[in-house]
Formats: structure tokens, sequence, C-alpha cells
């Protein structure tokens, strides 16, 4: 079991400030992901596109958001379970939640932060007849650790980004990378278009185009798949199969969490903290709703300050807490760091 202070669903900006602010409190996070990288909609949508209208920062790559707000949360030490979505929550007699993943980790904690954005990023899966029987046994949507293909067969479908750098990158670790898509053209950067061209002409990924995967074979584990180019049918041995066809987001399980929920989003008080209708369960980012939202980063940041300190208020009730600045108090990691402005001297001047 997994204890922590406040649990934050989605490692989203949001979800990563609030890290940040939580530490000023002494306070401790972990952060529960569907992704299996932290920054949300920043890292899985838009890593390469430049924001504007992040205070102080004229121009910011998402990706480079991301990284920056990572390096700003560390020193307090988060953890995080990543690739796996918040299914069930549970509020215990004392008053605190156990939150289970679809994979089963179990988390305890005392405050629930709902950072989860859109809703979990779920994978777009081919329409193929007993797909799920082999998730997990050679199939999979998302890739974690390349490592996991060391020297195995590995047939990716899909024509993105994500089908295009991956094949690329395996094409190093796997024994064999083979692409199927079913155009001839490929819509991703033309730097990995022309690099996936350069490997195909050199033999380290096998392109099968135009064609399609309609069939998959295996006792137990996926061995083979069934694959239509034309008019022809055949079929390719493997070790793994990996659609990537990219991902759409779910409100998912949160849904049914008896949470009050308007139009696809979780009602918060917000004139308050950003609490929903469950005491010690916040939501905020792009997941909440109250009159006036606005679905931008800086919001986020604004709402995760506020429900840090009701957070702080739950968990140390009647503990009087005064507001510091930054610049004056500096900033204890829980790593043992400290960051602190320079001190003013006092110095006779002769
Ligand atoms: C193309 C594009 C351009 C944009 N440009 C701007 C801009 O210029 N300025 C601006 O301010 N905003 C912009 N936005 C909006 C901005 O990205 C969002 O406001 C911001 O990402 C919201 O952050 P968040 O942390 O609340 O949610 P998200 O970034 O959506 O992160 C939520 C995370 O929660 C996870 N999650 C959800 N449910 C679960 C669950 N049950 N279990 C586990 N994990 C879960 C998701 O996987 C996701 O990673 C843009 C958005 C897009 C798509």
């Amino acid at each position: 079991m997994i204890k922590t202070d406040i649990l934050i669903i989605g490692a989203g900006p949001t979800g990563l400030f609030t890290v940040f602010e939580a530490g000023l409190l002494k306070l401790k996070c972990h952060l529960i992901d569907a992704l299996p990288q932290p920054g949300g909609q920043c890292s899985e949508i838009y890593p390469k596109k430049p924001i504007y209208d992040i205070p102080a920062y004229p121009e910011i790559l998402a990706g480079d958001l991301t990284d920056k707000l990572i390096e700003q949360c560390k020193q307090f030490e988060p953890g995080f379970t990543l690739g796996e979505r918040a299914e069930t929550i549970d509020k215990q007699e004392d008053g605190t939640f156990i939150v289970i993943t679809n994979k089963g980790t179990k988390h305890h904690a005392p405050i629930v932060a709902i950072a989860g954005g859109l809703g979990s990023f779920e994978p777009r899966k081919p329409l193929l007849e007993n797909i799920t029987d082999y998730e997990d046994k050679g199939i999979e949507y998302i890739i974690k650790d390349p490592e996991f293909y060391r020297y195995k067969k590995v047939i990716i479908a899909g024509g993105g980004d994500s089908a295009l750098d991956w094949s690329i990158f395996l094409s190093d670790v796997a024994s064999k990378v083979t692409l199927v898509h079913r155009r001839n053209e490929f819509r991703g950067h033309l730097d990995s278009v022309d690099k996936v061209q350069e490997l195909k002409n050199e033999g380290k990924i096998e392109l099968i185009t135009p064609a399609e995967v309609i069939g998959l074979e295996g006792d137990g584990k996926i061995q083979a798949i069934s694959i239509k180019k034309g008019d022809e049918t055949f079929q390719k041995e493997c070790d793994h199969f990996v659609p990537l066809f990219g991902l759409s987001p779910k409100l998912g399980p949160i849904a049914n969490w008896g949470l009050e929920i308007e139009k696809n989003a979780i009602k918060v008080d917000n004139a308050l903290d950003y609490q929903t209708n469950i005491p010690g369960i916040f939501a905020i980012g792009d997941i909440n709703t109250y009159p006036g939202k606005l679905k931008l980063i800086l919001c986020g940041f604004h709402e995760a300050t506020l429900m840090c300190q009701a957070a702080y208020q739950i968990i140390n009730p009647g503990k009087r807490y005064v507001l510091k600045y930054t610049t004056v108090s500096g900033v204890d990691g829980f790593d043992g760091t400290r960051k602190e402005a320079p001190k003013a001297v006092v110095k006779k001047i002769e």
C-alpha cells in the first residue's frame, strides 16, 4: 500500500504544480497517471508546440514546460504510479481514502486531488476479434519500457509519430521490427518519415504498406498476425504486436465515484477551495467546472495552490498556517536541499 498526504490523480501540469505547493506546506504527494510519462496534454498531445500565455514565459514549448514543472517539484520527492488508471475509490471510516488502479496498485491518503484533465487517455484499439484475449500477452497499446522488447520480434501498426518514433527506436533494440500501415503516406515529422525510409533501405525495418492487420493468432499468447495487402492475405510471426493508433481521453471510472458531474466535468466549490461534493476529494485543473471556469494551465496552477491550503487544514486541524513568501522563507526540499535568497549583510562603511 502506497501512503501519502495528497494522492493526485493526473500528472499533467496541474498535478505536477500541486506537488510543489503541497511541498511548501510540508505535505507529501503521490501521483497516478494512465500515461507512461508525466505532463498530461502538454506531453501527450503537443510537446513541440509553443505556449504563449504562461506568466513570465513569453514563449515555452509544452514539453519544456513539463520538464520545468518536474524540475521544480523534484525536491519534494513525489511518488509516481505511471501507466495505470485510477479505477476505484473507497472512503474509510476515518475519512481517508483507498484508491486502486486497473493494475491493482493500492494507494492510501487523507486527501485526494483529482487533476485528471480531459480524463484518462485511453488507447484507440483496432477492431479485431479476440484482441482483449491477448492484451498484456503480447499486445500492448503503450510502450512503457523499450527494454521489454529487446531481442524480440515486434510488429507495430500505425501511421503517426508514435508508430514512426517507436519503430526507429526499437530497430536498435528488437531482433526484428515490422511497421504496418494502411496507407503509403505517414502523418509524422518529416525527419521521422525520412529516418524510417533510411532504416527500411538498410533492412533494419520491414515496412508493409498499404496493408491492414485483420487477425490475431496465438495459443494463450500472441504468436502471429494476419495481414491483408491488396488481394493478398498472409501471416507474420511476432512476439509482440503494438497498435499505436493514438489515445483519446475519457472521464472513465471517475464518473462512477459519486461525484457531482456537469457536462463531463466535476462540480467544485470555487468560492472556497475546489472541494467536490465529497469532503476530502478536490478537483482541480481542466477536470473541474464552476461558473466562469477557463480550461487554461495558469488557472490549474491557481486552483492547485488554494486546494493545498485547504488540504493542510484537513490534515492539521486547528493548526494555523501563516503564508510566507518563498523569497523570505526559502524552500526546504524533502531531499535535504535548501534554496534561499541571499541574506542582506550588515556591514559598516568606513
Ligand atoms: C493543442 C492544445 C494546445 C493548448 N494550448 C494551450 C495554451 O496555449 N495555453 C494554455 O493555458 N492551455 C493550453 N491548452 C490546454 C492545456 O493543455 C490544459 O489546460 C492543461 O493541460 C490542463 O492540465 P491538467 O493537469 O488539468 O490536465 P491534463 O493535462 O489533461 O492532464 C490530466 C492527466 O490526468 C490523467 N488521468 C485522467 N484520469 C485518470 C485516471 N482515472 N487515472 C489515471 N490518470 C488519469 C490523464 O492521463 C492526463 O495525463 C492546450 C491544449 C491543447 C490540446
